[in-house]
C-alpha cells in the first residue's frame, strides 16, 4: 500500500499554480493511488514537474508518474522531499528511480542511481543495465558496463540479457563489439608502449654499465691507463656488466667487423654512438671508445628517417636515465625485451 511521502499536506488549494507554498496536486501511480505532494516543492526539485504543473488547470490536480512500481514512485517523492534515500530502496527501485531521475531531470537523484547501480553491476544484469545507461543518458555507468561486458565477454554471452539483446538491439550489440575491439587495441598499445619503456630503461642501463666499464674498469675490461680490477667475481653494480665486457672485448678483435659483416659488432657500435648522442664530457676527457670520433663527425646520418628514428630514441634514453637518476621505481615489464632486441628494433646502422 503507497502512502504518502511525508505527513500528507491538510488542505488544499484551489488553484495549484497560484504561488501558494501550500497548494496540493496529486501523483498518480500505475497502481492507481494518489499521493499528495506540494506543488512548489515539487516544482523546485524538477523543470519538468514545474512546466507540468505550470500547464495544469485549476480543476486539474493530477500529474500521472507510470510505467514503474507504485513503491518506486514514493521513494522518487520521499527523495524530493528530504534529499534522501536508504540503501534498501535504492537496491529494490535504483533502476526505476534512474529512469524517473532521468525523465524529471533530478540530477543528485541521477547520480546517486548512477553510484548504486555501478556498485551493484553483475555478469547477470550488465547487459539490463547498459541499455538502461543508454536510455537514460547515463555516460559513467555505460563506461562501467561497457568495461565489464568488454572483460567478461565469455560470460556474458551466456546471460539471458545477452540472447534478448541479440534479438531486439542489433545496434547495441555491434556497438559494444566495436567497444570490445578497440579496448584490445588500448590494451595492445598499452603493452607496446610499455615494452618500449623497458627497452629505454634497459639502454639507459647499459650507457651507465659503458661508462662504468670505460673509467673504473670493471672484472676484464678497463681504461688503459688503469690496471685491471683484481677481483674476479661477476660485477654486481649491472647486470649487463658482464655481457658487455665481452662484447667490447669482441670488438676490439673481430676481424669480420671492418666489413660490417658482425651484427654482435654492429650491436656494440650502436651502443657506442649512443653513448656519443648522450656523452656530456669534453672530448678531452671522455673515456668511452669512439666517443670523440661520432662527435666529431657530427653525427652524420645520411638518412633523414634514420636521423629522426635515432634522435627520438636519444631523447628516450635521457629521459629514461633522468627518470633512473631521480630513483623513480621502474614500471614493471610484462616482456622486457632483451638489449639486442631493443637495438635491432630501433636503429641499424652499419658497421
Ligand atoms: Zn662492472
Ligand atoms: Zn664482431
Ligand atoms: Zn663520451
Amino acid at each position: 500500500m503507497c502512502r504518502s511521502p511525508v505527513s500528507p499536506p491538510h488542505h488544499d488549494s484551489d488553484h495549484v499554480n497560484d504561488g501558494s507554498v501550500q497548494a496540493i496536486v496529486y501523483i498518480l501511480t500505475s497502481g492507481r493511488r494518489r499521493i499528495p505532494a506540494h506543488a512548489k516543492i515539487l516544482a523546485a526539485a524538477s523543470p519538468v514537474l514545474e512546466s507540468v504543473i505550470d500547464r495544469l488547470r485549476s480543476s486539474e490536480k493530477t500529474i500521472p508518474i507510470l510505467g514503474v512500481p507504485c513503491e518506486a514512485v514514493e521513494v522518487f517523492l520521499r527523495f524530493i522531499y528530504s534529499n534522501r534515500c536508504s540503501e534498501e530502496e535504492m537496491e529494490k527501485f535504483g533502476i526505476h528511480l534512474l529512469a524517473l531521475s532521468h525523465v524529471y531531470l533530478i540530477p543528485q537523484l541521477k547520480r546517486r542511481c548512477t553510484k548504486a547501480l555501478i556498485g551493484r553491476l553483475a555478469i547477470e544484469n550488465v547487459v539490463d543495465a547498459l541499455q538502461l545507461a543508454r536510455l537514460c543518458d547515463a555516460p559513467d555507468l555505460y563506461l562501467k558496463c561497457m568495461k565489464l561486458i568488454s572483460t567478461s565477454f565469455k560470460a556474458v554471452e551466456e546471460t539471458e540479457g545477452w540472447g534478448f539483446l541479440q534479438d531486439n538491439d542489433p545496434y547495441l550489440e555491434l556497438e559494444i563489439l566495436k567497444f570490445i575491439d578497440d579496448a584490445e587495441l588500448r590494451r595492445k598499445r598499452t603493452r607496446k608502449h610499455l615494452q618500449e619503456q623497458s627497452l629505454y630503461f634497459q639502454l639507459s642501463e647499459a650507457m651507465d654499465c659503458l661508462h662504468h666499464i670505460c673509467t673504473e674498469g670493471c672484472t676484464s675490461v678497463g681504461p688503459f691507463d688503469k690496471e685491471p680490477s683484481k677481483i674476479r667475481t661477476p660485477c654486481s653494480k649491472y647486470s649487463t656488466c658482464e655481457g658487455l665486457q665481452h662484447s667490447i672485448k669482441h670488438f676490439a678483435i673481430c676481424k669480420k667487423r671492418v666489413n660490417g659483416g658482425c651484427v654482435r659488432c654492429k650491436r656494440m657500435w650502436q651502443l657506442f654512438k649512443l653513448h656519443s648522442s648522450i656523452c656530456e664530457s669534453p672530448d678531452t676527457t671522455c673515456r668511452v671508445p669512439l666517443c670523440k670520433q661520432f662527435k666529431m663527425k657530427g653525427q652524420q646520418v645520411k638518412n633523414k628517417k634514420e636521423e629522426a628514428r635515432w634522435g627520438l630514441l636519444v631523447g628516450k634514453v635521457v629521459a629514461a636515465k633522468a627518470i633512473s637518476s631521480l630513483s623513480l621505481p621502474k614500471r614493471e615489464h610484462e616482456q622486457p625485451m632483451s638489449l639486442r632486441d631493443a637495438m635491432n628494433n630501433h636503429v641499424s646502422v652499419a658497421c
